[in-house]
């Protein structure tokens, strides 16, 4: 089924309300532009009563309903909210946490991922469910359950987890030496002797070859639940998308390994206040990354306040609009919020909605909401499907991500996402479009490889790299690079094992600074001059291929002068490394050399402030234009020699283009 316009709505939860609601929502929903809306997430409770009673019909007459007035239904299963007799009646489907304790009934998400009980219960929903709405016209979309994520350390995991070992590893032998169980002596000669990570072992995470396993294998636990579910779905809607909600940007399963079992990726988006707007960009560029560049949804964000953080702070006027605008601009054909009415009670009570407390439309929400609805209703159809064509890619490595923040040492403070958003940012302010890409996705079409904190290098990656930079590509890594293998087990032979050769350097220590020490850079003239502030670790690098380069240096400690920023030419193009923390001012002036000697351009060249991107379909170049400044700023679009038509009002753009603090601009290239 093809989208023909911009999905707008989100979560509707009418079950907390007496069903004459509807009277009251659908003329608001009409009013507000609403044309999608999820359905029922959290509601089993109320669609099963008990074990052998289903109860859809209050459910078919809200579908009819909202149908007939021109509302199509995003039908999600409850699967994420077990009802309490469900609970009461097979606890051994609540999860154990980590200190083995297992969870009483209530909260969501709140079910071992592998419970057989479980297992049968979500997969009965949901074919009653595909049985009974699998053909409904309303049904533009299935949505699965809600925010995977859960862990658990109950016996049945247990049990699971030596089963999946089973199969990766294959013999006893083959686990011992991967995980060096040598070491303490942890050898096991039966898959039994075999313990997950707990907390009643003082330190969970002292034996990261098992956490890491452990967590792939949770990755594969939640997902074997997604995808009982979405194959009873397609087996009933074949032609109906399938997707499920990513919570925010999350730790806890490989997304990269889950998403490719959805038909397309969908996440919610609740940026913190004090956000950048880089930071939003990026979680988003991730997102598109997901399926590889194809469009995703967000399929919720907060009209204005977020409960759970520690300060409601709310959406100044315009700020929906942008963050709206903004996830259209990276790649989402949907603006979705939660939720459409407000609740009376419970943990949001005080989450904004559509539909406020005060239960009409006169509110300054309602009208911002309303004011982006009219402008998606002119939109249309226009820009679903659009791509971002991106020639620098960043590389981003859910089990890298795993073993970096998993390890004891060297530094407490490393943060993987926090490197990668330094040298996203450093392109986000020149414009340049970035696409996230995994070790899986084929590098060919792009010139700049950034893979900032590698430390986890997976089996045939080196060789990946090493075939894009002879083709001419230009790859960019960071300290603490190349140090391990998939198990987390250090590659010998001196760091940064594999990735060596390409880079021309032998990094022989690491030297971890404590948050008040700092080291300096000092650039050898050209590219670069002067001196820049560093930290958190410094890496001692040797050249070791005659023609690898020193562009900068250390300029204090005992290894003052030896090389902190290495290129080294290799085939038809460069690896260059940089074996510190630099302030963002070098980042900056290494990201803009990358750009300059790659030959990537931005669309349109903007001061810092105002984020530009470009999305392409059959209908077209579509041109956005967003603004985070406090001022007015002008555009010159006269710089591409093109002109533009704004698509939302149908007006004319050209030359100097005024735009105000918080607005946005979707810009079709005329031909
Ligand atoms: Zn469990």
């Amino acid at each position: 089924m093809k989208q023909n316009r911009i999905y707008y709505g989100g979560d509707y939860n009418p079950d907390q309300w007496p069903e004459e609601i509807l009277d009251q929502d659908i003329p608001l929903f009409q009013k507000a532009g609403v044309n999608l809306v999820t359905l029922p997430v959290f509601s089993w409770a109320k669609l099963q009563p008990s074990e052998d009673e289903y109860c859809f019909e209050w459910l078919d007459r809200m579908i009819d309903r909202l149908w007939e007035a021109g509302i199509s239904i995003c039908l999600s299963t409850p699967t994420a909210a077990q009802p309490a007799w469900m609970s009461r009646k097979y606890p051994e489907m609540l999860p154990v946490d980590i200190s083995g304790l297992r969870r009483t009934h209530g909260k969501r998400v709140n079910f071992c991922p592998n419970s057989k009980i479980y297992r049968h219960f979500s997969t009965r929903i949901a074919e009653e469910m595909g049985k009974r709405y699998g053909k409904h016209p309303a049904v533009a979309l299935w949505h699965v359950a809600n925010e995977y994520g859960t862990y658990c350390y109950c016996p049945q995991c247990e049990k699971e987890f030596r089963q999946w070992l089973k199969q990766r590893y294959k013999t006893i032998e083959e686990l011992n030496a991967r995980w060096n169980l040598a070491f303490w002596g942890h050898t096991v000669y039966d898959w039994d002797e075999i313990v997950i990570p707990s907390e009643r072992n003082d330190d969970y995470r002292f034996y990261q070859p098992v956490y890491l396993d452990y967590r792939r294998f949770m990755t594969d636990s939640n997902l074997n639940c997604f995808r009982a579910e979405y194959d009873i779905l397609k087996r009933y809607s074949p032609e109906i998308p399938i997707t499920t909600n990513i919570s925010g940007f999350i730790q806890q399963l490989d997304q990269m390994k889950f998403c490719k079992y959805v038909d397309i990726a969908g996440w919610d988006n609740y940026p913190w206040p004090t956000d950048p707007p880089a930071r939003v960009a990026m979680k988003h560029d991730l997102m598109r990354g997901l399926k590889h560049g194809k469009p995703y949804l967000m399929i919720e964000q907060a009209p204005s306040q977020q409960n759970w953080q520690p300060y409601n702070v709310q959406k100044r006027p315009g700020e929906l609009r942008r963050i709206s605008y903004q996830a259209m601009a990276h790649g989402a054909d949907s603006v979705m919020y939660f939720q459409m009415r407000q609740s009376i009670a419970g943990v949001e009570k005080f989450h904004s909605a559509l539909i406020s407390h005060a239960g009409h439309e006169n509110t300054r929400v309602f009208r911002e909401m309303a004011q982006i609805g009219r402008e998606l209703s002119a939109i249309g159809g226009q820009t679903v499907g659009a791509v971002t064509k991106s020639q620098a890619a960043f590389l981003f490595d859910w089990d890298n991500w795993w073993a970096v923040e998993g390890s004891n040492g060297p530094s407490k403070d490393l943060r993987y996402l926090e490197q990668v958003e330094k040298y996203y940012t450093g392109f986000y302010k020149r414009h340049i479009p970035i696409d996230f890409v995994s070790v899986e996705d084929d590098l060919s079409g792009y010139k700049v490889l950034a893979a900032p904190l590698l430390y986890m290098v997976k089996p045939g990656f080196a060789d990946k790299v090493r075939n894009f930079v002879r083709e001419g590509g230009t790859f960019l890594t960071t300290f603490f690079s190349g140090i391990t293998d998939e198990n987390d087990r250090v590659t010998l032979g001196g760091y940064p094992g594999e990735l060596s050769d390409i880079l021309g350097i032998w990094v022989e220590e690491t030297d971890a600074l404590r948050p008040e020490q700092s080291n300096c850079m000092k650039g050898l003239g050209t590219p670069f001059q002067g001196s820049f502030s560093c930290g958190l670790l410094c890496d001692v690098v040797h050249l070791t291929a005659p023609d690898t380069k020193a562009l900068c240096i250390y300029g204090e400690d005992y290894y003052k002068g030896s090389p902190c920023v290495t290129c080294r030419p290799y085939g038809d193009g460069y690896a260059y490394y940089v074996a510190t923390d630099p302030e963002p001012r070098f980042i900056d002036e290494l990201v803009g050399l990358l750009i300059s000697e790659c030959g990537l351009a931005p669309a349109l060249d903007a001061p810092d402030g105002i984020e530009t991107s470009v999305r392409e379909n059959e209908n077209g170049r579509f041109l956005y234009i967003l603004s985070f400044q406090k001022e007015d700023t002008i555009i010159d679009l006269s710089q591409t020699g093109k002109h533009f038509r704004n698509i939302v009002t149908g007006q004319k753009a050209e030359n100097k283009l005024l735009i105000k603090p918080f607005d946005c601009y979707i810009l079709k290239e005329e031909i």
